[in-house]
């Protein structure tokens, strides 16, 4: 369909960050695009926590609109753009690596100079953009824009990216079927570890406060489920019940907790992983015995944003719902009470798991 024939309108709504605690709904231009650029009507976008910390903590100066766990339709496209038509749904990538810094070439994507920079926005420092009615895509993150097939929903398509960041997680343990790794926390990471470390063979013991998610964890596939330290039971009693007292094969800390760090730490076997996932505040400090690290040779590992390489995966996993992320949506938000979905969301509550800021299907009108 010809991109002239769309009415796209001067000006959108967005929700803006004005500073910590500080989102509101404004009236923004729509976003101009340039030569190689997309215009994308956005329909769906994850709440996700390094956004909840930025907004909590208010860790980068304002104004910026936030959200970047997007999918929405192509509505234009800029000069020279290929591959794309106007009208196709897609799930975007906000990060996307050079391929070729010294960074990349050690796989260490997350930390190359290119991928830190942001390359969807709905105006202002560019953020991810994802709570406004529309976000430009600049060129260096169309590699990352992936094309939703027809019987996946707009939703599926925005877990792209939190999944992909969990499928990183788990690329870097050495794991062979049938050890035994715990998840601890099953929020909407914590699950998805489940589910693909179950899927490679990996007996998962799942533990959490809330008794909802471990019942739901064990529908991802967790063999056992615990809350430990109720009734006096320890992580450490369970686990080396489960293992005959060889200990943890890997321990994945999917909670933002340095205790659960260490309980779990001590449960991992000689040679053994403990993956950080949810640390993401500078400053959290914890006291180690440094002998377990040289001595038992226990890696402590850490995994942060997403492996580009790993997308095509992702995209199967989700798409071919072997991992049915629609399971993980439990609260859907409209885009003005988008700072309602961030409460929520950094708040959970037994019966919440994933929040989305979801807007009106966009009719094309011709
Ligand atoms: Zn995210
Ligand atoms: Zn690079």
């Amino acid at each position: 369909m010809p991109q002239s024939n769309l009415l796209i309108p001067k000006t959108m709504r967005a929700v803006v960050y004005r500073g910590a605690h500080d989102l509101r709904v404004e009236t923004l231009p729509v976003p101009t695009i340039r030569a190689g650029e997309l215009l994308v009507r956005v329909a769906v976008c994850g709440v996700c926590p390094t956004d909840i910390k930025k907004i909590h903590y208010g860790t980068v100066p304002p104004p910026r609109v936030f959200g970047h766990e997007t999918a929405g339709t192509v509505v234009k496209l800029g000069r020279g753009v290929r591959g794309f038509q106007v009208g196709e749904r897609v799930a975007l990538h906000h990060h996307v690596p050079c391929l070729d810094c010294h960074f990349c070439r050690h796989q260490a994507f997350a930390q190359c100079e290119q991928y830190k920079r942001t390359g969807i926005t709905a105006g202002f420092e560019p953020a991810g953009g994802g709570y406004a009615e529309f976000v430009r895509v600049m060129p260096f993150v169309l590699p990352g824009v992936v094309k939703i097939p027809p019987r996946n929903s707009f939703e599926e398509g925005a877990m792209l990216e939190p999944v992909n960041t969990v499928l990183k997680g788990v690329e870097r343990l050495r794991l062979l079927a049938g050890d035994v790794a715990l998840v601890a926390g099953q929020g909407p990471i914590g699950l998805m570890f489940t589910r693909l470390l179950a899927l490679r063979g990996i007996k998962v013991l799942a533990t959490d406060l809330f008794e909802s998610r471990l019942k739901l964890a064990r529908t991802f596939g967790a063999r056992w489920v615990e809350q430990p330290n109720r009734e006096g039971i320890s992580l450490a009693s369970i686990v080396s019940r489960i293992t005959r007292g060889r200990g943890l094969d890997a321990a994945v800390i999917a909670v933002a907790s340095a205790a659960v760090m260490q309980e779990a730490q001590q449960s991992v076997r000689g040679g053994g992983q403990v993956l950080l996932f949810s640390h993401t505040k500078r400053g959290d400090h914890c006291p180690t015995d440094l002998a377990t690290i040289c001595v038992d040779e226990k890696d402590l590992i850490g995994s942060y944003s997403a492996d580009y390489l790993l997308q095509s995966k992702v995209a199967h996993l989700v798409f071919s719902r072997k991992l049915d992320t629609r399971r993980l949506i439990t609260h859907r938000f409209p885009l003005d009470q988008t700072a309602a979905a961030v409460d929520l969301a950094s708040a959970p509550t037994p019966e919440s798991l994933k929040v989305l800021v979801s807007q009106e299907p966009f009719r094309i009108i011709q």
